[in-house]
């Protein structure tokens, strides 16, 4: 676990700051490993060739990656992603987390989806999340929480990703007002098989459409740094419930 920990992190850059936090055991979320994948990157629209080719995403071919959405103003979500991404990261750090980004900028292009998931695996997490916000139809709103369906290599996270989403659900719902989505899955969740992040992991994790980018009443306030520090507060406090509430049997394993 150390070093696929160390490789990430300094694959990443953040291997500094990263063991600061966890230095400390007094903290809460000392001694664990977060995840944080922010969906997309800024520049994903410059190469095409590259974001469009295929890999496999556990159950069959997907792009690479694509260039996400973004409001009727043009606020993208690969920033707005990377924005809760970043402010998620301080949170856990501050509560003497390690935490493993699956990209440090904005203005990059990549990493495909498939090694997002090989990054924070490698990483031993205890726990992860995939940030994105949607881009639904126009006259729906919300947030939804998708979960992993089993599809083999994900087999022994199914239940604890659930734990997780539902946690997670509760806690956004409240912290941030955001209603569960009107248009896509059923009070909020939606299982999914098609996707790399969920089909791929080896480690709990669940991916958040923050709310729908396309909505004008959702929209005004995802571009808001307020709403996306609030947010990122509630995917903070959800998953260290959540890991205060992991069961011990689910950390030997991974230890092994
Ligand atoms: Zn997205």
């Amino acid at each position: 676990m150390l070093a696929a920990s160390s490789l990430a992190g300094s694959a990443q850059g953040s291997a500094a700051s990263s063991s600061l936090g966890s230095k400390d055991p007094s903290l809460p979320l000392a001694g664990k490993v977060v995840g944080i994948d922010p969906g997309h990157n800024g520049r994903n629209y410059a190469d095409p060739t590259f974001i469009n080719h295929l890999i496999w995403n556990g159950r069959e071919r997907e792009t690479c990656d694509t260039t996400g959405t973004e409001t009727d103003s043009g606020y993208t979500e690969a920033r707005f992603n990377f924005n809760v991404a970043s402010y998620l990261a301080a949170d856990l750090r501050t509560k003497g987390a390690t935490v493993v980004l699956t990209r440090r900028t904005n203005h990059g292009v990549g990493p495909c989806v498939d090694r997002r998931s090989q990054i924070i695996n490698r990483a031993g997490a205890d726990v992860a999340i995939d940030i994105h916000a949607d881009g639904g139809p126009p006259g729906g709103r919300g947030f939804t929480v998708l979960e992993p369906i089993a599809d083999g290599p994900n087999d022994r996270v199914i239940a604890a990703s659930r734990h997780f989403g539902l946690v997670l659900l509760r806690r956004y719902e409240k912290v941030t007002g955001v209603p569960t989505s009107t248009y896509d899955g059923s009070g909020g969740i939606s299982r999914r098989d098609d996707l790399a992040g969920l089909n791929l992991t080896t480690v709990p994790k669940v991916l958040i459409e923050c709310a729908n980018m396309r909505n004008a009443g959702d929209a005004a306030r995802l571009v808001k740094p307020g709403f996306q520090r609030l947010a990122a507060r509630a995917m903070a406090g959800a998953i260290a419930s959540y890991l205060e509430q992991a069961p011990k049997s689910q950390r030997a394993r991974r230890l092994d």
